[in-house]
């Protein structure tokens, strides 16, 4: 599974990911940012490798992001550079889907529909 295209919208606040499978997720900035899996943002090495967390994109975000880019990573990888000038983190194509917080990728999750909780 792989992106066809990487498009920010900067007015919106989303990055946004056509899939070759024709899904499309899209990614609200300051949810892709808190789920940024750089060995900082996680917190130290012994918490990397965790599992995309889809639900950072239902909590109310602690700060705001702007996304000022985003370079590939060779064929596997989407390295998203920050306004803040932070660009550590690596989103693999398995971690982004995985992140992807549309409804449908949430019911095949068996997530709750709404991110009341
Ligand atoms: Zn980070
Ligand atoms: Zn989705």
């Amino acid at each position: 599974m792989r992106p066809t295209a990487i498009q920010i919208s900067k007015s919106r606040r989303v990055l946004v990911i056509p899939w070759d499978d024709g899904h499309l997720s899209e990614y609200p900035f300051d949810g892709l940012r808190a789920a940024c899996p750089c060995v900082t943002c996680r917190g130290g090495h012994e918490a990397m490798g965790a599992p995309p967390d889809p639900n950072v994109f239902a909590l109310a975000p602690q700060q705001t992001y702007e996304l000022a880019g985003a370079d590939l990573v060779g064929n596997y990888a989407l390295q998203p550079l920050w306004e803040d000038g932070h660009h550590y983190g690596l989103y693999t194509w398995d971690y982004l889907r995985g992140l992807c917080p549309c409804a449908e990728c949430r019911a095949r999750r068996g997530g709750r529909p709404t991110g009341a909780g």
